[in-house]
């Protein structure tokens, strides 16, 4: 299976882990309280969402804007094969832990999948060698998979990133990681190149933005204006960022990020 394949989330694959093992809270989010290792009211008897074609209509955006990067077909069709949170007690609580392992290593590996994109030369062989080890880390038994250091690994994946994303970017760009540009009006603001690493942009306007090799690295995009936006070449952007933020059909991402569906058609001219 390729890496694209394996994180790439496959719900049909998947006993729901997500929709269990997770907590959360009622809020703009989530229309209920639920804790973690309690079933959502909505989770039908074969493991899907009883409410999933109205998600957003039902107060459930955050289960909309939730990946798991293939961590849920992961655990329950290669660590457990094709066993169940159902199973047990016991069963349950380390399956959830394995769940937390493996979905905190899959999100590394959707960031150096899409390092792959743009890593060259000797760089290419180093980001190589460390996807294999996360991807051997995260096929292993429960046991072995819950003595994985996942913080050791997260330093190494930090490091390697943010060397890669330096040397991409060169000098020029703007150094705006952690900024808080929360609902500011950036359509104006040159953000080729920029350090956007962490930067709280929710509800900020990139309208017709040119993000080409902006480093956007856990920016927090949520309701973040992308219509019309350039970000085929952004560095580290992920598919959770992209359908929390509201663009349309004009907005050009990089290979390997679908479109949300909720994304409207582009506004009339001048609208903006
Ligand atoms: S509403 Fe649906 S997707 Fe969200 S937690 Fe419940 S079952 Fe899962």
């Amino acid at each position: 299976m390729t890496l694209e394949e394996t994180l790439r989330p496959d719900c049909g694959a998947c006993v729901g882990l997500c929709c269990v093992a997770l907590p959360f809270g009622r809020s703009r989010d989530f229309a209920f309280d639920k804790a973690a290792g309690e079933p959502c009211r909505h989770l039908t008897p074969a493991d899907g969402c009883g409410i999933h074609s109205e998600l957003r209509g039902r107060g459930m955006v955050g289960c909309t804007v939730y990946g798991c990067h293939g961590a849920g077909q992961q655990v329950s069709q290669v660590v457990y094969a094709g066993r169940s949170w159902r199973d047990g007690a016991a069963m349950a609580g380390e399956m959830f832990a394995v769940f937390a392992v493996v979905q905190g290593l899959h999100e590394m590996l959707v960031l150096l999948a899409d390092a792959g994109r743009w890593a060259v030369g000797p760089r290419r062989g180093e980001l190589d060698a460390l996807t294999e080890r996360l991807r051997a880390a995260s096929g292993g038994t429960p046991t072995e998979v819950l003595g994985v250091e996942v913080d050791r690994f997260r330093a190494s994946v930090g490091e390697f990133l943010r060397s890669l994303s330096a040397e991409a970017r060169g000098a020029a760009g703007a150094a705006l990681a952690g900024a808080d540009l929360v609902g500011r009006d950036l359509r104006r603001t040159d953000l080729r190149a920029a350090d956007l690493r962490g930067a709280l942009l929710v509800a900020a306007r990139l309208s017709g933005s040119d993000l080409t090799r902006a480093d956007l690295l856990g920016a927090d995009l949520r309701d973040a204006r992308l219509d019309g936006a350039d970000l085929s070449g952004a560095l580290l952007l992920t598919q959770p960022q992209v359908d929390a933020a509201r663009g349309d059909e004009r907005t050009r991402l990089p290979a390997g990020l679908e479109r949300p569906a909720h994304w409207l058609p582009p506004h009339p001219a001048g609208a903006h």
